[in-house]
């Protein structure tokens, strides 16, 4: 399958694994990974976030409920908004989450924004989970008629080691541990180059803050809210 449904199916295993109630995709772009996890029936919650509000209304309305969900109501309720803003911005739709989801996002945020996205999503969002892909630089040179950059809105590529470092950093910071994984194998022979697409997934360390906890980080909202449905 094409690497960006192996990475789609890395998340569904994930939560298969892990079973979390609600989960925030963070770069959710068309929704189509959203689409995919409203299937998973442990998932209570689900939330996307783009700072593009037409790609995410793109394909909006698969999310919407369908007859089906209404002539056979299921006994698990959800509930699936769309928030448009930036990972660079805290807001309190964003507490809570067991699950963050961030794919082929961070090589899309400037410095000034990429600097900010660990307290936001670590610190201030703090989900038990964390889950990170980025593109391996080192796989380029497999890939056919890629000069510099995969896509041209790349602000970066990382080898591994450079995206480990800065993973291991952020995990020590805020008391998560990280294993380094990924989908796409390099050619046998090869193994040094890595995946093609790196993925980091954090664990909280900590235990689940309470929901006093959250009433203890008083923000403000700044996400505007573009979609919500109702199972
Ligand atoms: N996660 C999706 C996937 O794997 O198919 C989309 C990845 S796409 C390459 C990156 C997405 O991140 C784009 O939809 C872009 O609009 C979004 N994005 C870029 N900067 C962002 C920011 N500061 N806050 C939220 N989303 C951002």
């Amino acid at each position: 399958p094409p690497l960006y449904k192996q990475r789609y199916q890395f998340v569904k295993d994930l939560v298969e694994k892990y079973k979390p109630k609600k989960v925030a995709d963070l770069g959710c772009a068309d929704c189509t990974l959203l689409w995919m996890l409203k299937f998973c029936s442990c998932i209570e919650v689900l939330a996307g976030l783009d700072i593009c509000e037409n790609k995410m209304q793109e394909k909006m309305h698969t999310l919407s409920p369908l007859p089906v969900d209404y002539l056979q109501p299921s006994e698990r309720s959800l509930t699936v908004t769309l928030h448009h803003g930036s990972v660079a911005h805290k807001d309190p739709c964003m507490l809570g989450f067991d699950l963050v989801t961030c794919i082929e996002l961070i090589e899309h945020l400037e410095e000034s924004d990429l600097k900010k996205f660990p307290e936001v999503v670590f610190g201030f969002m703090a989900p038990s989970i964390v889950v990170i892909s980025t593109p391996n630089s080192e796989f380029n040179t497999l890939l056919p008629g890629v000069k510099l950059y995969r896509h041209p809105d790349h602000k970066f590529e990382w080898s591994q080691a450079q995206f480990q470092s800065w993973a291991l950093e952020t995990a020590r910071c805020y008391d998560y541990s990280v294993e380094f994984t990924g989908v796409g194998h390099p050619p046998t022979g090869m193994e040094k180059i890595g995946f093609c697409t790196q993925i980091g997934v954090f664990l909280r360390k900590y235990p689940q803050a309470g929901e006093s906890v959250q009433s203890e980080k008083p923000t403000e909202a700044v996400y505007k809210t573009v979609f919500k449905a109702v199972y």
